[in-house]
């Protein structure tokens, strides 16, 4: 974990936020190379959510909540983790993540009794700072879209069963932020609440579930380390009929990476009881108004990013060309979601060779065939840039030689095998995508 802790921040993966201050407890940015990863994940979530199905739409809701909402939805009263104190050197820890009841940090058990702390933010809204014009930053984005329900069904005309999708930030308070972008204050999570009459959410259930699994397999997470954890009704949250977590082996442990939750119509039951707006659904086959259960895919993309560079991350030894032994430190991201689809390598920075190199960047960072980002890289030793690439997970280097000049030919090198292939310029973009997509 340290070894990849360190590679994020060389590489330009994930920062600490505002590091040059001393940072700010459970929160992180996403670098250069973060941002591309991020992004190829949630759009292959979006992809597979609203564009590969008929009967999801897609939301982007506001991030600062009336209070009522979260009143009405229970989390005011219940959205808690028990709380407690040390009395030897007064630290705060979550009573539930203590181990044989000591205190982590200086092993006293001089614990005061839990008690329940809420992890909602609150800020202040408008100039007037009285107390009362206060909003909550979304603690996940699901409230959200039960409130846009009759919106969403009124302007799409949609029969049950239905979905609405939405990825965005979501913010708790955390009792204590840790294991790296694991648990941390500020998340961005990627929802979808599905509408089903009651009666077949246990088969919905089921369904999510399984889809989920085999999502993240496509996206390249090993199934060795999923599992599925059915949780007990003592841990059931105050909505949920029954929960299924998608868990993953983190280096830390067996742990959540993404809840499926039937919430049943608890939520819409609430808001419709609370506002006095109707939140049910017309079913022209009963002819009657239902409302609906809600089976909810939960997932964080901070989890899910950790996952993906976890299961990603590769020591190999290898015998260079001298006959020295080193160690190649490799990504094997599935090329879908590495940052950076291919990069273009000139043999040496060299006058000839830079204008022809430059001209296959041009066309392969233009190519809709590629479709994601290309880099152009001429600084040090072609190893050294080769070993570059392979960290950062980028699956096809495009090469550049002095040969290329006279036979019209580059040589693809592949990141998992280091095989090269010399291929002639008027296909390199057709073999490429072949590649990337095999
Ligand atoms: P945990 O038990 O680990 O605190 P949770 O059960 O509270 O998680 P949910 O409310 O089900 O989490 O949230 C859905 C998803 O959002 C989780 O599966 C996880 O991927 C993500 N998530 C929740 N809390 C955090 C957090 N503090 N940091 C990063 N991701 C989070």
């Amino acid at each position: 974990m340290e070894e990849l802790v360190a590679l994020c921040k060389r590489r330009g993966f994930i920062f600490q936020t505002n590091e040059i201050y001393g940072g700010l407890q459970g929160l992180f940015d996403y670098g250069p190379l973060g941002v591309e990863l991020k992004n190829n994940l949630k759009q292959a979530w979006w992809r597979s959510m609203v564009y590969e199905r008929d009967d999801i739409e897609g939301l982007d809701a506001a991030i600062l909540t009336n209070p009522e909402v979260l009143k009405q939805s229970g989390h005011e009263e219940t959205f808690t983790d028990p709380l407690v104190d040390c009395r030897s050197c007064n630290s705060r820890w979550r009573a539930d993540h203590l181990e044989k009841s000591a205190c982590p940090s200086c092993g006293s058990k001089d614990l005061t009794e839990p008690r329940p702390f809420n992890l909602m933010f609150k800020t202040n809204v408008g100039p007037i700072d009285d107390g009362t014009s206060f909003a909550y930053l979304r603690p996940e984005t699901a409230q959200q879209t039960f409130t846009n329900f009759k919106n969403v069904v009124d302007s799409t005309s949609k029969n049950l069963p239905f979905g609405i999708a939405q990825i965005g930030k979501a913010f708790r308070n955390e009792v204590t932020p840790r294991n790296f972008i694991f648990r941390v204050r500020e998340m961005e999570q990627m929802e979808l609440e599905f509408f089903v009459k009651p009666g077949t959410d246990e088969e919905w259930h089921q369904f999510w579930v399984k889809n989920r699994l085999s999502w993240w397999s496509k996206q390249g997470v090993s199934e060795e380390k999923l599992d599925l954890y059915d949780v007990p009704n003592k841990e059931l949250a105050h909505y949920s009929k029954s929960t299924i977590d998608i868990m993953y082996k983190f280096p830390h442990g067996l742990e959540e990476l993404e809840g499926v939750a039937n919430r049943t119509d608890f939520d819409l039951k609430a808001h419709s009881n609370a506002s006095g707006e109707n939140l049910s659904i017309f079913d022209d086959k009963t002819n009657q108004h239902i409302t609906p259960y809600v089976i909810e895919p939960s997932s964080g993309v901070d989890r899910a990013v950790m996952a993906l560079l976890v299961d990603a991350y590769n020591e190999e030894e290898i015998t260079s060309a001298s006959g020295k032994t080193e160690t190649r430190v490799l990504l094997k991201l599935d090329p879908s979601i590495s940052p950076v689809k291919v990069a273009v390598l000139p043999l040496s920075r060299n006058e000839k060779l830079t204008p022809l190199a430059k001209s296959v960047f041009d066309t392969l960072r233009k190519s809709n065939l590629i479709g994601g980002h290309v880099q152009y890289d001429d600084a040090q030793s072609i190893g050294r840039r080769y070993r570059r690439q392979d960290e950062i997970g980028t699956p096809l280097c495009v090469t550049v030689d002095f040969d290329s000049l006279d036979d019209n030919a580059v040589t693809i090198r592949e990141r998992d095998t280091m095989e090269q292939t010399r291929v002639s310029l008027e296909t390199l973009e057709s073999d490429l995508a072949l590649k990337l997509k095999s």
